[in-house]
């Protein structure tokens, strides 16, 4: 085994642990094609431990008031916003996103644990005076205990932070896997919480794989998982943690559709369509990789206005301020980039842009792949039904607004839609009928602000309750609900009534 310069290490109880496992894996830097670091993968003897560290400090956690859990993070996230720009360095040169996406990537995940700083006021329970004579009801939140969350690579600081930071302040103490191609950053996170007064065991960072990931699923002391990343797996997780009676929330892939109306403002489209297919590389759950224009006046007008500007993107080093993305994450993820690009030629959908083909001002060993363009997508292609998670986008010509509807409604995915229109009818009608969670309206990523919640529907997400939000204090607490009954008079004390309905 290296030594720790070399070998991203764990995170337990308040320290980077010497990993004991033997297994490690590359870490690259995209823009090169270079390996840069190893990542420790843990056994489940390491895992055991970070969930002993966990289970150690949770009752001395729950035990401090929900006001100076609150301070802590007050200070968590100052540390977050002093370190931003040094956190989206080191961000950026293990995800190949600009530096720029890097800081969005961090401001949105730290919006999060500003969010769960007030968690004195999200944690207040409800009360009824008198709901039966001398009897008051009330409930109270409760914490769950370790919790865990296994997340993935494309948003490395923005995801451990949508998990962690509401489940601490929940009073959970917390077992993080995050993804083993961008470990750096999670790790940094884990060192600032301490830093910011969390006690040693409160945030443990375990590095690794499936064996990791496995370990924390078959844990009793484990009591709940929050996962995000690709959809089979989300599946898995889901089910293997409710084999041990864990409380789990898996949000999976996503295929996102953009509805574009004949009275929508094109050049506002073809702007939105350019940010939303095509930064980060497409490495986004809320990207939109499918148009679908309604009519075919629409669909020649958006297809010969996105054509010019597509083939306008730079695409190079992530550091460079005028690259408008930088490489994808591995070689793997642009070969599989590659291939469904050859797969759309070979089902007959035509590729307007090549994107093999494209300009690359970054190293030629970087990951890189130019932006690429389907037109006449048939909805029976693979590059419609599968989510390529590249700088792909496809149209899908349809004649009306049901049709149009319709298809982002059959589709398997349903995390995030959108809609271009004038007419505020269909938007309405659109919102109201359209089969998925995060809905735009004019708006091409809707993501939601931190203080509503983030989810999508059908194969996007397994179990129940969102993301961030109200929602993410409800995954990670349980509600307790009391009946008390304190007779004011001797009298009132002689026969019981129970609070009855009606
Ligand atoms: P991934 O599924 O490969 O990995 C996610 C996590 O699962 C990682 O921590 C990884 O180590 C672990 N993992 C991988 N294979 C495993 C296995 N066989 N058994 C147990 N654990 C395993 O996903 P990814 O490539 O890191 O991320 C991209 C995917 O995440 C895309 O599908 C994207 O749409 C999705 N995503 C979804 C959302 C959302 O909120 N719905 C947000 C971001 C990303």
């Amino acid at each position: 085994m290296s030594s720790l310069a070399t070998v991203i290490p764990h995170f337990i109880s308040g320290q980077r642990t010497e990993p004991t496992s033997g297994r490690t894996a590359d870490v690259y830097d995209p823009s090169t094609g270079q390996v840069q670091a190893q990542v420790a993968l843990a056994s489940k003897a390491e895992v055991d431990a970070a969930i002993a560290s966990a289970a150690a400090a949770q009752p001395g956690w729950a035990a401090l008031n929900p006001q100076k859990r609150a301070r802590i993070l007050v200070k968590f996230v100052d540390l977050l916003y002093q370190h931003k720009d040094e956190l989206a360095v080191l961000l950026s040169s293990e995800h190949g996103k600009t530096v720029e996406d890097a800081k969005g990537d961090l401001q949105r995940g730290i919006e999060v644990a500003e969010f769960a700083s007030g968690i004195p006021h999200l944690l207040k329970g409800e009360y009824t005076d008198s709901a039966g004579t001398g009897i008051d009801v009330y409930s109270m939140r409760q914490p769950l205990g370790v919790v865990a969350g296994i997340t993935p690579f494309n948003f490395p600081a923005m995801i451990p932070l949508w998990k962690l930071a509401p489940a601490i302040a929940a009073g959970n103490t917390f077992v993080l896997k995050p993804s083993e191609r961008d470990p750096s950053v999670p790790m940094r996170i884990a060192e600032l919480a301490l830093e910011a007064g969390m006690p040693p065991g409160v945030l443990n960072v375990v590095n690794g794989d499936k064996e990791a990931v496995d370990a924390i699923l078959d844990s009793p002391v484990v009591q709940a998982v929050g996962f995000v990343g690709s959809t089979p797996i989300a599946q898995y997780i889901y089910e293997r943690a409710a084999a041990t009676g864990k409380r789990a929330q898996c949000f999976g892939g996503a295929k996102n559709h953009a509805i574009v109306m004949p009275d929508a403002d094109m050049d506002v489209v073809v702007d939105a369509l350019i940010g939303a297919a095509y930064g980060s590389a497409g490495e986004r759950c809320m990207a939109i990789s499918v148009a679908v224009p309604v009519g075919e006046e629409t669909a020649d007008k958006l297809i010969a206005a996105l054509i010019p500007k597509v083939r306008e993107l730079t695409v190079g080093a992530p550091t460079d301020p005028a690259s408008d993305y930088g490489p994808l994450v591995t070689r793997d993820a642009l070969e599989r980039v590659t291939g469904y690009i050859q797969q759309g030629v070979d089902e007959g959908a035509e590729l307007v842009v090549d994107g093999r083909e494209g300009e690359i001002a970054g190293d030629p060993d970087g990951f890189y792949v130019a932006g690429s363009l389907f037109d006449r997508v048939q909805p029976h292609h693979k590059v419609y039904l599968e989510e390529i998670f590249g700088p792909v986008l496809s149209v899908i010509r349809a004649a009306s607004f049901d049709e149009a509807l319709g298809l982002a409604n059959d589709h398997e995915y349903g995390n995030g839609v959108a809609i271009f229109t004038r007419d505020g009818h269909t938007a309405r009608e659109f919102a109201r009928r359209v089969q998925a969670g995060m809905i735009g309206v004019n708006v091409p990523i809707p993501v939601p602000i931190a203080y509503h919640t983030f989810g999508g529907w059908k194969a996007s997400a397994f179990g129940d309750l969102n993301q961030h939000g109200p929602d993410s204090i409800r995954f990670y607490t349980r509600t307790k609900t009391v009946t008390s009954r304190w007779p004011t008079a001797p009298d009132e004390g002689s026969a019981f009534v129970m609070p009855q309905m009606g």
